[in-house]
């Protein structure tokens, strides 16, 4: 069976084998690396809920801490009914790099509970919520370990966990906690969430973009995109990319898609969604509307001849079966594990370039560090900052990331993972903690 923390490690090896060379102490090196395999804690518990039928329903729930070197760690929280411990414990591991890489002071974490939320009340939701709140609290908190929304989490949900947090840390220390709401980020607006936090994800992988266009010398008006999930993500992804000149060709969520050489216009497209239309089924009637086409399947997008492909929605959706078939130049990762290990590999072979998932997504973790520093100061900032810094980070990062892969000859993806893997390490060897 596929044990995504057994993965998480061997990509570690992979690039632990060429950092190696670089330190002159290589058992200290060999060491951090030793560390690194393992979170440094894992808090595993049963939380209980009183349903509204009166009876209590027992749920497994994990948060895993994986490395706090650079600063607390930091990571969502799952409510998922395929949670697994393994894939936790795999998640806080890529958390510690995809904070790495763009340099912001955070390890990783990530929290799972089994429970397929669809099938909860909202009154069930919020018990859960504030339970899993209450079991993970003494081990959290601004300087501690700072959570986030993940899959099926939102700032509702945040919310709820920052009251119960609040609540349980005043009777355990039964004095004033210092900043609370700090402890979580993804939080609503009205609590003390960033502005900007709603299209950063999408953002930051339209920043990566417009960095490799450059390098690749593509130019928007002669450069074709696909992507695939038309959510939070896919969505503002979508809408920045038109706004600079790119020719969105395909598109798709989970009912369709759609394929048109002329171009869509993500905008019409989501009003002609919002009017109770599908991708590549437009009922909207308004003149002009941009969801029109070649209806294809969500497959065919996958493979269609273009520059940039951007799968926003899913995991392992470019797989051993597929690879082959991909026909893009690039494939910018803005979901979380869309192209599978072998796929990686096949790709790799036929030149494409794969910017990885904790590179090209890493504009949303990023807005969480500006909003956690926000509730520090206690000071908010206007949109156009948050937006200008995210974009100073994300260039960076990219640039770390490129002078790697041109000196070393590497992928995009062992790049990236080199610039991360490395500062980790160095801020270990330089604490003296190994
Ligand atoms: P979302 O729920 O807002 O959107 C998901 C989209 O994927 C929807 O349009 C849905 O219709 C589509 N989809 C679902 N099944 C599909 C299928 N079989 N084929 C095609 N499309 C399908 O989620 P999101 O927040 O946009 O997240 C998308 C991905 O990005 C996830 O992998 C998530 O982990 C990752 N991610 C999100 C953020 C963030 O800030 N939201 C940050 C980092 C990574």
């Amino acid at each position: 069976m596929n044990n995504p923390h057994k993965n998480s490690i061997k990509q570690l090896e992979k690039v632990a084998e060429i950092l190696r060379e670089q330190y002159d102490d290589k058992q200290l090196f060999d060491k951090a690396v030793e560390k690194l395999k393992s979170p440094d804690r894992i808090i595993e518990g049963t939380i209980r809920v009183k349903m509204d039928s009166g009876k209590t329903v027992a749920f497994k729930a994990f948060r895993s801490q994986h490395n706090n070197a650079a600063g607390p760690y930091k990571g969502g929280i799952r409510f998922h009914q395929d949670v697994t411990k393994e894939e936790v414990m795999a998640l806080s591991t890529w958390m510690t790099w995809k904070c790495s890489v763009t340099g912001i002071p955070y390890g990783g974490a990530k929290g799972g509970v089994i429970v397929d939320p669809k099938k909860l009340s909202m009154s069930e939701l919020e018990k859960l919520s504030r339970a899993y709140a209450k079991m993970i609290a003494p081990y959290i908190g601004p300087w501690m370990d700072v959570p986030a929304p993940d899959v099926n989490t939102t700032g509702q949900i945040m919310a709820w966990m920052v009251d119960e947090y609040e609540k349980t840390a005043l009777k355990r220390y039964k004095t004033y906690i210092e900043n609370p709401i700090a402890t979580f980020t993804g939080k609503p607006l009205l609590l003390g969430g960033s502005k900007g936090r709603m299209e950063a994800t999408g953002l930051g992988g339209f920043h990566i973009l417009e960095q490799l266009a450059k390098k690749l010398k593509m130019t928007p008006k002669n450069t074709t995109v696909a992507i695939q999930g038309f959510g939070n993500v896919g969505y503002w992804f979508a809408y920045y990319v038109y706004k600079a000149g790119y020719k969105i060709v395909g598109l798709s969520d989970s009912k369709g898609a759609i394929y048109n050489l002329k171009g869509l216009d993500p905008q019409k497209v989501l009003a002609c969604k919002q009017a109770g239309s599908t991708i590549g089924n437009c009922s909207c009637g308004v003149k002009g509307c941009s969801n029109k086409g070649t209806k294809i399947t969500n497959s065919q997008l996958l493979e269609l001849k273009v520059d940039i492909l951007a799968p926003a929605a899913l995991e392992n959706v470019i797989n051993a079966q597929n690879a082959k078939s991909i026909k893009a130049k690039v494939v910018l990762e803005l979901a979380n594990g869309p192209t599978t290990p072998e796929a990686d590999e096949i790709l790799f072979k036929n030149k494409v370039i794969v910017i990885p998932d904790i590179l090209a997504n890493s504009g949303g973790v990023t807005v969480s560090y500006f909003e956690w520093a926000q509730n520090l100061q206690g000071y908010y900032w206007e949109k156009d900052l948050v937006l200008s810094r995210l974009k100073g980070l994300m260039d960076d990062a990219f640039f770390r990331m490129w002078q790697l892969k041109t000196q070393h000859k590497v992928s995009a993806r062992i790049a990236t993972y080199m610039s991360a893997v490395k500062k980790v390490v160095d801020i270990m060897i330089l604490r003296g903690s190994i």
